[in-house]
């Protein structure tokens, strides 16, 4: 079986053609440009390998409510060309295949649950933390979309009392965004994360803010799993620190081994490595073929 999947994202599009076992047997990677260039070298590739289905982890915010004239959108993204672009209905035009269509960290998640490191878990999210931060939710087994999709990037926190920086989010100037992503480590130390990985009280910081929003995940959403991931996590130091700091915040709380012993089970990096989200994006693909042979029978 071949399965087409595209992890699309603002500065490049990773197209690939995996099997149902998450096999990848071919990729390429196109700059994103305006739709129409970067569709046309998307659609020439999947036309070459014939897909059965074609799944899109895709940048946001999108529409997945499939009762809605715009579903299958990008809709009120600040990128230039962007903005109300008909993906799926693009892709579904030009293919003829069933189209999996899902938000980016959706996708992520997907492919982990599939076939990574929270294999098993009917309840698990994945945080990315690169030039934004992204949450993938999937509860009691399937992706959590409700009125539009999480933005639990966005979460607000309480500032560290020692931290003078105004955040660097537009909307909410000291969510996490604004007061962890990549661009707000960048705007407080003047200089780019990688560059201060000996700088301790970088990462000290960077984990308070990370832990108060996974202990907040962790409230919510119960997760069986957390999976951290992005640009910032390269700096690998950070995980021993957020689990710690997670621990202390929930204070007791939440009684489970999990939490009191298996910690480094609990919060641990992608098992896909690089992958999630294109395997994710081939998963949304497989699942597309299931729901349109329900759809027809
Ligand atoms: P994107 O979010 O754009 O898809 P990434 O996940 O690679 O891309 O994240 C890019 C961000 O991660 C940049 O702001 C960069 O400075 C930061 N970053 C990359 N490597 C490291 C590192 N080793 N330590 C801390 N920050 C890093
Ligand atoms: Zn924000």
């Amino acid at each position: 079986m071949r399965i087409g999947g595209i992890e699309a994202g603002g500065t490049k599009m990773v197209c690939a053609i995996g099997d149902e076992n998450g096999k990848i047997i071919d990729r390429v990677t196109f700059p994103t440009r305006g739709p129409k260039e970067t569709f046309e070298d998307m659609i020439g590739y999947f036309r070459k390998w014939e897909i059965e289905a074609l799944g899109i982890g895709c940048f946001g915010p999108v529409d997945l409510n499939k009762s809605s004239k715009t579903y299958g959108y990008i809709t009120s993204t600040p990128k230039p060309g962007w903005k109300d672009t008909d993906v799926v209905g693009t892709f579904k035009n030009a293919l003829g295949v069933p189209v999996g269509f899902d938000t980016d960290v959706n996708g992520a998640i997907l492919g982990e649950v599939t076939w990574g490191a929270a294999k098993g878990a009917d309840t698990a999210i994945y945080i990315t933390i690169g030039t934004g931060v992204g949450v993938g939710v999937y509860v009691n087994g399937g992706l959590l979309h409700g009125l539009v999709h999480p933005e639990a990037g966005h979460m607000l926190l309480a500032k560290h009392p020692g931290d003078s920086y105004e955040g660097k989010c537009p909307y909410h100037r000291t969510c996490l965004e604004g007061l962890a992503a990549g661009p707000a480590i960048e705007a407080r130390w003047g200089r780019k994360g990688a560059e201060l990985a000996d700088n301790a009280d970088v990462w000290e910081l960077e984990a308070f803010y990370i832990a108060q929003a996974v202990t907040n995940y962790i409230l919510a959403y119960s997760p069986q799993k957390i999976i951290l991931w992005g640009g910032v996590m390269h700096q690998e130091s950070l995980f021993p620190m957020v689990r710690e700091k997670v621990k202390e915040m929930l204070s007791g709380y939440i009684s489970h081994e999990m939490i009191f012993e298996k910690m480094d089970e609990y919060i641990v990096k992608p098992a896909l490595g690089e992958d999630p989200g294109i395997l994710g994006a081939i998963k949304l693909g497989m699942l597309a073929i299931s729901e349109f042979s329900i759809n027809k029978a």
